[in-house]
């Protein structure tokens, strides 16, 4: 059989460096998406903690740039294209809500009309995700709990959701939809709260800081580990039939609750440091997730492996090291 070609848009961010490790250890070629940056050096800082910097192709092209998308698909001939490029961060949404909007949403039909065009037989992955149920509906969501997006972010995801969903059905395309709840890890970016909470309680550690600042701690989020989430999106695309997945952990915790497990790693005491500022806090919030991963477990025979606890102490011990080989 001849090696799989698999590209990946958003390859430097936190799923894409997992995944094209995944893929890498399947014996994929790994082509990587790769809008242009003034700082090179950055781009491919995740894929080098992974170590598969060397192991990838990065070829330049925007997600909102249709034509440098039917290029590349045309160069590539991909079997499998994973959708992960996006602006991710449901905050700076309300900031630049219509670059969202071009990125996020216009940018996965973008991939989805150069596949139709180019490579139709190509299987095609969009990164849907849980802030898409919002202002939630059922007490736990599952593939069939209606949607009520809550942010410029959610309501781009959820066209993009929706055009995945019509390409399938109006063109015939393999193309499956996960609705991903929140997954974190060392790699995450700095602005979320997870990483944000990791950082602050490594840099309180050292002693460089004395508060962590957030906003409202109430929230609630499913967390799962973004090696686990990875492969579920692999899994989607190896099945007879293409479908939509919601993928969690079937648990929800409080900002507050996953911020106590930090402090706690490091045998520090929370409140002598936890500072709530309005500054964090947002138009409107997404007060709880909770997602129902059965589907995902009967169909694909997925199921993820890290619990909360660990991947908080995975995430505190990289940035306790990240931040004192810096010193
Ligand atoms: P990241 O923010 O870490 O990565 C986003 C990626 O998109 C980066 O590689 C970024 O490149 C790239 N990108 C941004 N703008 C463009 C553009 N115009 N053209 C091409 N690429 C672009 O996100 P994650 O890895 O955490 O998430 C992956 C996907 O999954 C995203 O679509 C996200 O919205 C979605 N998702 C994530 C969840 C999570 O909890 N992590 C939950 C559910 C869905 P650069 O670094 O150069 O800016
Ligand atoms: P999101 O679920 O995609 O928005 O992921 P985030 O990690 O950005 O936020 C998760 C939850 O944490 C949201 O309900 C935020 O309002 C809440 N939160 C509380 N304080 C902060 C903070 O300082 N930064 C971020 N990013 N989120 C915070």
């Amino acid at each position: 059989m001849s090696t799989k070609r698999a590209l990946i848009t958003g390859i430097t961010g936190q799923d894409g460096a997992y995944l094209a490790q995944l893929l890498l250890t399947k014996g994929y070629e790994v082509y990587g998406l790769s809008p242009r940056r003034s700082n090179n050096d950055s781009g491919a800082t995740r894929l080098q903690w992974l170590g598969v910097d060397k192991d990838v192709q990065l070829i330049d092209g925007d997600l909102t740039d249709l034509s440098s998308l039917i290029r590349i698909m045309q160069q590539i001939q991909p079997d499998e294209v994973y959708n992960l490029g996006a602006q991710s961060f449901v905050k700076t949404s309300w900031d630049q809500p219509l670059l969202t909007g071009q990125v996020t949403g216009m940018g996965a039909a973008n991939v989805l009309e150069a596949i139709r065009l180019i490579c139709p037989q190509a299987r095609f992955y969009q990164a849907s995700t849980s802030e898409m149920y919002g202002l939630i509906q059922e007490p736990m969501q599952s593939e069939t709990t209606p949607f009520y997006p809550r942010s410029p972010y959610a309501a781009a995801k959820l066209y993009a959701h929706w055009m995945t969903v019509n390409y399938r059905e109006s063109f015939d395309l393999y193309a499956c939809s996960g609705i991903l709840f929140n997954h974190e890890s060392p790699l995450r970016g700095l602005e979320f709260v997870t990483r944000k909470v990791t950082d602050g309680v490594a840099r309180i550690k050292l002693g460089w800081e004395t508060e962590l600042r957030l906003g409202n701690i109430d929230a609630k989020r499913d967390w799962g580990h973004a090696r686990d989430y990875v492969k579920a999106m692999w899994l989607m695309l190896q099945q007879e039939t293409a479908d939509d997945f919601v993928i969690a952990t079937g648990r929800t915790t409080t900002v507050r609750d996953m911020c106590k497990i930090a402090f706690d790693c490091l045998g520090l005491e929370m409140e002598k440091h936890l500072v709530i500022d309005p500054a964090f806090f947002r138009p409107a919030e997404v007060d709880i997730l909770l997602g129902n991963p059965e589907k995902a477990k009967q169909k694909l025979g997925w199921e993820p492996e890290t619990s909360l606890e660990s991947m908080i102490e995975e995430m505190v011990e990289a940035d306790l090291q990240r931040l004192s080989s810096r010193s």
